[in-house]
């Protein structure tokens, strides 16, 4: 209730309150108790975690510690002109400028004063490396393995990851360790067994759960978080979900919530940080806000990531932006899947080309994943509808690489893929022109552009989008395939296609916010009491995506500053 007369009958009285338990959630949440306040966070779904547990738990902090020893040097100045130049003049300046300063002091205070522990990726680029200001890798950081027996119980009420952050859906690796196995690096055999041989051989792991206990990528990093929040004693509600904001003379004061089928209000002092995610999985604000086509479905993100902290910000008058956009990503929706998996690495990978519903290329399938679905909607139009596009890949991809949700087939052939994969989900034909016709797609065009990608593939050079020239585009392809590791022929029978989806890893619109991760209303004002961080604000990286973790890298730096405001020393 917006109510701007005083109100008295409060439940409970916090001086922060956080909504929402994602990685951005957690830090200011940690943060704020360590700076003396009475924190509490309150979480919709049984689960806390958010996306942020079920991803790949990359932050991307420009300049941060751990580079130099990773062997790459940065600098405050090259990390702005990166951002400035990726950001093109569409994000304040100042917002910029937080960033750079906060994001690395954010990750050398956790991992001096929480359980947070991480390690760089040097060889993962930035994802427009070539920029004036990109590097080569090490602004990407992820946590190290953490052992979830330190939870206890707790860790069964963390949400998920991702299947598609697992190996054959159970077990759990670090994003260094998976780059081993995709380019099999020396050492990659050990290393598979010592996984299996780890997650098997967890007798009391095995006894309680599926679940792998060696967390990795985001359900490790939520699992430090949550650890140094259990150890200070800060309070996580789950089933409590915010449903409105509460003003007085104009100051958000608290919020009014929902605890299971409890209605309480909560009095936050010193300010409420709201990180309760995007409107990822809220049909009716895609379709009003996003391109069309679009469906709630096609994104990977949490399910209760339904923009309730974006629709509680318009009732007291915030100011909204970039709501027409995404962390887009092509997305494969499986059969029984309660999420869509985002094609990260396949699209990388040689021997597989995407098209449009005539058979064209229309993009650099090894892009960053932004920019697949962005290319996506610029095609599409009635005449030439790229919202569905298709992958098409042959016998020989399907060997040797794993994609969506199947292993490579001299590991899980044909035969051996569940009846509904085989019927319908996964098209097949030994000829392209009869997977095109069953895929509905031109069978003429799709001839040609094979013809010329297999060209390509023998000179190394994609005339039409410049396949595998990137730095970023090599990361993920097969350093074993020349003369280019992202280029391959398609030519050995039988054919595939799968159906790819203009899909998203979460929204990055929301209520705007300035330097500090204060809401502003239209007026550009801050509204007094009320912070906003994640995908619930408005991206600091506007409508780019730097590097890999730039979706949590700003969430968790923005958590931190709005408690450095909210409780100055
Ligand atoms: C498979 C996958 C891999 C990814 N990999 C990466 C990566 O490596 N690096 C990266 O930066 N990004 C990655 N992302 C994207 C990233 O996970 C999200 O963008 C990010 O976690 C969003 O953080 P958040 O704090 O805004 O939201 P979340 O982490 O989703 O947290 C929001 C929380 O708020 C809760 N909530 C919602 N409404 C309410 C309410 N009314 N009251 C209380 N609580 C509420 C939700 O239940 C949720 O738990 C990935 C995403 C996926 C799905």
């Amino acid at each position: 209730m917006s109510d701007n007369k005083p109100t008295t009958n409060w439940d409970y009285t916090v001086d922060i309150l956080v909504v929402g338990s994602g990685g951005g959630a957690m830090a200011a949440a940690l943060c704020a108790h360590d700076r003396g306040a009475k924190t509490l966070v309150i979480e919709k779904d049984e689960y806390y975690g958010g996306s942020t547990a079920m991803s790949g738990g990359a932050l991307w902090i420009p300049n941060n510690h751990l580079m130099e020893e990773a062997g790459v040097k940065d600098t405050p100045e090259e990390s702005l002109e990166y951002l400035k130049h990726t950001t093109q003049g569409q994000v304040p300046e100042e917002r910029l400028h937080a960033y750079v300063k906060y994001a690395p002091e954010m990750v050398k205070y956790f991992c001096e004063h929480s359980r947070l522990e991480l390690q760089a990726l040097p060889e993962y680029s930035d994802y427009y490396p070539e920029a004036p200001g990109g590097k080569p890798g090490a602004r990407t950081i992820e946590p190290i393995n953490f052992d979830a027996r330190q939870l206890g119980d707790e860790f069964l009420r963390m949400r998920e990851p991702a299947l598609q952050t697992l190996i054959m859906k159970r077990i759990a690796m670090t994003a260094k360790q998976g780059h081993v196995l995709l380019t099999r690096s020396p050492g990659w055999g050990q290393l598979t067994f010592k996984l299996m041989a780890g997650y098997w051989f967890d007798w009391g792991g095995r006894f309680k759960s599926k679940r792998d206990r060696n967390l990795g990528l985001g359900n490790a990093l939520i699992g430090m978080l949550r650890l140094s929040l259990m150890e200070r004693d800060v309070s996580l509600w789950l089933k409590t979900s915010a449903q409105e904001l509460i003003l007085e003379e104009g100051r958000v004061v608290g919020v009014l919530a929902k605890r299971e089928d409890e209605v309480v209000r909560i009095r936050a002092e010193k300010g409420v940080i709201l990180g309760a995610g995007g409107f990822e999985s809220n049909d009716e604000m895609r379709k009003k806000y996003l391109p069309n086509p679009t469906q709630a479905e096609w994104t990977c993100g949490s399910p209760c990531n339904t923009g309730d902290a974006i629709l509680m910000g318009i009732e007291v008058g915030a100011a909204l932006e970039w709501m027409d956009d995404a962390w887009w990503g092509p997305t494969t929706v499986v059969p029984g899947e309660e999420c869509a998996r985002m094609l990260v690495v396949e699209k990388s990978l040689p021997g597989c080309v995407f098209v449009d519903k005539r058979g064209e290329r229309f993009v650099d399938e090894a892009a960053p994943y932004i920019d697949i679905v962005n290319a996506m909607y610029k095609r599409h139009s009635p005449e030439a509808p790229c919202v569905p596009a298709h992958m098409v890949f042959d016998a020989t991809y399907r060997k040797k690489y794993p994609c969506g949700p199947f292993l490579q087939s001299s590991q899980q052939p044909d035969w051996r893929l569940p009846k509904e994969f085989k019927e319908g989900y996964l098209k097949k034909d030994k000829t392209v022109a009869g997977l095109a016709e069953q895929m509905g797609i031109d069978a003429k065009g799709l001839e040609a552009t094979i013809q010329k990608m297999n060209e390509y593939a023998r000179t190394g050079k994609d005339l039409d989008y410049q396949k595998g020239d990137s730095l970023y585009d090599r990361y993920y392809g097969d350093p074993n395939v020349k003369p280019n590791p992202c280029l391959a022929p398609i030519e050995t029978p039988p054919f595939y296609g799968l159906q790819i989806e203009a899909g998203d890893l979460g929204t990055k619109g929301g209520l705007k916010t300035d330097a500090n991760a204060r809401v502003l209303n239209e007026a550009g004002e801050a509204i007094p009491g009320l912070y906003a961080i994640g995908n619930c604000s408005g991206s600091v990286t506007g409508r780019t995506y730097p590097g890999a973790g730039s979706t949590i890298g700003p969430a968790m730096t923005f958590g931190y500053i709005a408690v450095l405001d909210a409780i100055p020393t």
